[in-house]
């Protein structure tokens, strides 16, 4: 999955006071777009292709956001608007690096924990109780808000992927809103007073109209792209097996037989590892 990126090690404490090298990586985002450059595979910017980076140490933290360190590189984060961008980099869909752009699974996590985190400062910059510019706390990721005291920390959307089984089939669906070519399990987000299991039985309901039994956790899953942590679940269909899509949410839904699953083209999410284990009869 994204996040295996043994014999690399992330690093995800904040720390004060980082100074930049040169060949740090500085992301820069626009909205799900990143900065980089796909010529030969996908290259992040590092710190020394950015013209004018203050070496003034406080006019410089005022431009870069220290983020996390993946062994000895650090990665800063930029807002699109603070530098000068480098040439032959532009801003690309990171969907589009699952199918067309050769990356390294590092620089994925990289730029889906960097997207999780640079949204989270995009829409803290103001205090949500009084309107006040927020600043970084000296201590820890958070951001404060002097004026009122409010202090706020990362925030995760806690999320869930299902594997209904039916006997030897698998339910795999295809969303209706976007433009991932390949299948995928049912998931969605969790209300506020529910829980995981409540959120898989509510979810399966609403997209295909099945009730389902037998709920087990299996895994989780960062999954910075929408802000999530994903959480797999298996479950069996309880009763009647047709399937009632609701084409709101999905555009496909059908059982998939073991040995004939179609799978994802990559091993980046917890809905691919779900589906191909099944597939291969180890679930
Ligand atoms: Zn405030």
């Amino acid at each position: 999955m994204i996040q295996d990126i043994a014999p690399h090690k992330l690093d995800n404490q904040y720390y004060m006071g980082v100074a930049p090298e040169d060949d740090d990586v500085l992301l820069v985002f626009d909205g799900k777009k990143v900065l980089c450059n796909t010529e030969n595979g996908l290259h992040l910017p590092m710190v020394s292709e950015f013209a004018g980076i203050p070496q003034d140490d406080a006019k410089r933290d005022a431009l870069l956001t220290y983020l996390f360190a993946i062994d000895e590189k650090h990665f800063f984060m930029a807002d699109k608007d603070a530098l000068a961008l480098p040439d032959g980099f532009t801003f690309q869909d990171v969907w589009r690096f699952r199918r067309d752009v050769a990356s390294s699974q590092e620089d994925m996590f990289a730029i889906a924990t960097g997207l999780h985190l640079s949204h989270w400062y995009q829409h803290n910059k103001y205090c949500g109780c009084c309107g006040s510019r927020t600043e970084h706390a000296k201590a820890e990721r958070a951001l404060f808000c002097k004026e009122c005291g409010n202090m706020i920390y990362p925030r995760l959307v806690p999320a869930v992927i299902i594997a209904v089984t039916n006997g030897d089939s698998i339910l795999v669906t295809k969303y209706g809103d976007r433009d991932l070519p390949f299948y995928a399990l049912v998931a969605g987000f969790v209300e506020i007073g529910e829980t995981l299991e409540e959120c898989v039985q509510r979810e399966v309901m609403e997209e295909v109209g099945l009730h389902v039994k037998n709920i087990r956790y299996y895994k989780s899953q960062p999954w910075g792209i929408v802000d999530d942590l994903l959480a797999g679940f298996w479950c069996e269909v309880d009763g009647d097996p047709t399937i009632h899509l609701d084409y709101q949410e999905l555009k496909e839904g059908i059982w998939a037989k073991r040995g004939e699953v179609p799978l994802q083209p990559d091993n980046y999410s917890l809905t691919g590892e779900m589906m191909r284990m099944f597939n291969e009869g180890r679930a």
